[in-house]
């Protein structure tokens, strides 16, 4: 099959959809991959490294979109890529559809088939494709939140881990799934006293197993949520509840009840957020304060560190990408029912329930 890397257009994308590894990989199965020019510098990925590889480097996105069966990418097409796809051209990124219409519209006029990562689902329900952009922002959130936390950024001015002689901050993590899970991890490898609050026993049972000592774990309710916001410095927001906005776990007056200059990181931000007062923001300007307590807000934390993001991204999609290239999107979907289910439109037809439902389309 032939293969097409555009680079990524989108504000501030650095991420690229397919390293030089993952194109030893397609040429080992006899593929031929055409990579737009400077498609890999944002991840630090040079053109020559990809030759080097085997891929052969075009100038520019409309020769990649031309001659490609198959385009790899990270984020959705945005509009001036629309009429660069062609009828029966195989697409594989994330689109998020369902926030979308136009986006929707635009792929059902160009007939093309559109399978999307974040829907890519396995048996157990886990999201293969989704999972490592929340292990970089999980683990990223204590990072930031270090950082927020310092003085001169308006921060509590305490070190995470303290010192000898001098206690450690208190972490709270609201959800313990995989943002918080990594979150967790971070902030106690750092010296932190850790809280993890979730609804799921079976999921604080587990985590209570393979925790370090310094992480405690917590049911989360109301009443839970107030007593710890007041010793807490950093809080990290990490709800999910799939398909819907999250809950506002933290409400606005129960600013008032946290120390001056505590620090909010929450994650959730792209399901709306579960703090009340969470609104999203971008990485030039990732900060805002309420009642003297520090939001970061940023709704696409892994763009910050493109070059892990990208390996983590492309670990997850390469084998994927190699079936779908190796047997044709037909075939690998009908033998493979993980990515059968990321396929959201084929020709002029949406296949997939949730979009269709969104946008009042039949399926
Ligand atoms: P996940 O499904 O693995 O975990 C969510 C957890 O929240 C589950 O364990 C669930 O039991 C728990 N939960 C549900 N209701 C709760 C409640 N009332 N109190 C406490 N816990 C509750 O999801 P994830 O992969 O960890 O993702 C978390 C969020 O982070 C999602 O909204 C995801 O989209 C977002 N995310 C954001 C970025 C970013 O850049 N901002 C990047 C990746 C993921």
């Amino acid at each position: 099959m032939i293969i097409g890397v555009p680079k990524e257009i989108k504000n501030n994308e650095n991420r690229v959809a397919l390293t030089p590894a993952g194109v030893t990989e397609f040429k080992k199965h006899g593929h031929t991959v055409y990579v737009q020019t400077s498609a890999g510098e944002g991840s630090g990925f040079a053109d020559a490294e990809y030759e080097k590889a085997g891929a052969t480097i075009l100038p520019s996105i409309e020769a990649v979109y031309e001659i490609a069966e198959m385009i790899i990418k990270v984020k959705e097409p945005i509009e001036s890529e629309y009429t660069l796809i062609k009828e029966n051209q195989l697409l594989f990124t994330y689109f998020h559809f369902a926030s979308s219409e136009p986006l929707t519209h635009a792929m059902i006029s160009r007939k093309a088939i559109c399978l999307a990562y974040e829907t890519v689902e396995k048996a157990d329900r886990s999201l293969p494709l989704l999972v490592p952009m929340s292990e970089v922002a999980g683990r990223m959130a204590i990072h930031e939140g270090a950082k927020y936390l310092e003085k001169p950024l308006k921060g509590r001015g305490i070190l995470l881990g303290g010192v000898p002689g001098v206690r450690p901050a208190n972490v709270l993590v609201l959800g313990g799934g995989v943002v918080g899970m990594q979150a967790a991890r971070m902030a106690a490898g750092l010296g932190a006293n850790v809280t993890i609050m979730d609804v799921s026993l079976p999921r604080l049972r587990y985590l209570n197993e393979i925790m370090p000592a310094n992480v405690n774990t917590v049911y989360s309710n109301e009443y839970n949520i107030r007593e710890h916001i007041k010793h807490a410095s950093l809080i990290v927001g990490a709800v999910l509840i799939p398909g819907a906005k999250a809950p506002h776990l933290i409400t606005r007056d129960m600013l008032k009840d946290m120390n001056p200059g505590t620090v909010l990181v929450d994650v959730a931000v792209d399901q709306g957020g579960c703090i009340e007062t969470c609104k999203p923001t971008t990485h030039e300007n990732p900060t805002y304060i309420i009642d003297d307590v520090v939001h970061y807000c940023v709704a696409n934390m892994p763009g910050a560190v493109p070059y892990t993001s990208t390996l983590a991204l492309t670990n997850a999609t390469l084998p994927y990408a190699l079936q779908l290239a190796n047997k044709g999107w037909a075939k690998a979907c009908r033998e493979n029912a993980e990515l059968k289910l990321g396929l959201n439109v084929i020709g002029d037809k949406v296949v997939y329930k949730g979009v269709a439902d969104a946008w009042g389309l039949p399926l």
